[in-house]
């Protein structure tokens, strides 16, 4: 990246508010003894089926993430929102965003962990912060190796992960 780019990319950052990982990190989340039991099961359940699927396994995989979507708002006694997934190549690039008003999550890819910060703003409102805060240390708990391959750049969290270049845990979102 030029360095001209890097400051405009660091402009929006800035711009749009972005907590920094040691802010995420740092943020005492509460986490429900309930929500953490779900989703290891859910991990061992839904969500290894999905892997292992060979047929339709990106559809399969949205299948799980909104039983997962589902339960947990259960869980903090919540309506689920609605999950509206587009996967086709045009979208891979966007990022997923939640809409307030129509209490929608929109996703153009499988990622748990941005699934989960587009939950957290479902469940907590508009705050960055506890939408990260509560991606982040909720997928930490339940995905501990997985965690350990994400790398972050600003606001991000990557995947290092060699079958997908763009990473397939691509934390980048925006909201409208
Ligand atoms: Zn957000």
């Amino acid at each position: 990246m030029t360095p001209k780019k890097q400051s405009i990319k660091n402009l929006i950052t800035k711009f749009m508010n972005y907590p920094t990982k040691n802010q995420i990190l740092n943020e005492r989340i509460i986490l429900i003894k309930e929500e953490i039991e779900y989703f290891k099961k859910w991990k061992n359940r839904e969500w290894k089926t999905a892997k292992k699927t060979q047929i339709q396994k990106e559809y399969t995989k949205i299948l799980a993430l909104r039983v997962l979507v589902n339960e947990i708002s259960h869980i903090h006694d919540k309506e689920p929102p609605s999950v509206v997934a587009t996967l086709t190549p045009a979208t891979k690039n966007d990022s997923a965003s939640y809409n307030h008003r129509h209490k929608t999550i929109y996703l153009h890819d499988t990622s748990i962990i941005t699934t989960l910060h587009e939950l957290g703003h479902h469940l907590f409102g508009k705050s960055e912060l506890l939408a990260c805060a509560y991606s982040v240390h909720l997928f930490k708990l339940v995905f501990p190796k997985s965690f350990k391959k994400l790398r972050w750049e600003g606001h991000k969290l990557l995947s290092i992960s060699t079958n997908n270049k763009k990473g397939n845990q691509n934390y980048e979102w925006k909201h409208t």
